[in-house]
């Protein structure tokens, strides 16, 4: 397996950002249908429905943040914030881990699935 990992929150937030982007299209596409104040009002819910959701992914993020630990990645040496136990560095996608024993291991992302089951 040959995945490019990305950090978490890193994708999150390109996924909030998507939501916008999605949003503001879809009210574009809206104004084409100037004809049909239905049609027109139905776009432009829809729009603001997709930018209200990326609202609320970017209060989840912020949740999120709350839970991450600030390490400094030894591949790049920048700042980096992980979520769970295995996380890629957000500058150079570096796979990182906290746990010891897991250290050299393959990166798995299901390593933190395993950490919930536990607690
Ligand atoms: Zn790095």
């Amino acid at each position: 397996m040959a995945l490019k990992y990305t950090n978490k929150i890193n994708k999150i937030r390109t996924f909030a950002l998507s939501l916008v982007f999605i949003g503001i299209l879809v009210m574009y596409i809206g104004i084409f249908f100037r004809q049909s104040v239905i049609l027109m009002t139905i776009t432009m819910l829809l729009g603001f429905l997709f930018v209200i959701g990326s609202t609320v992914v970017y209060f989840w993020i912020g949740m999120l943040s709350t839970r991450t630990i600030q390490v400094v990645c030894p591949s790049c040496g920048g700042a980096t914030k992980m979520l769970g136990r295995v996380d890629a560095c957000m500058h150079c996608s570096e796979p990182l881990t906290l746990d010891k024993s897991l250290e050299g291991k393959e990166f798995d992302e299901t390593y933190n699935r395993k950490s919930k089951s536990k607690q």
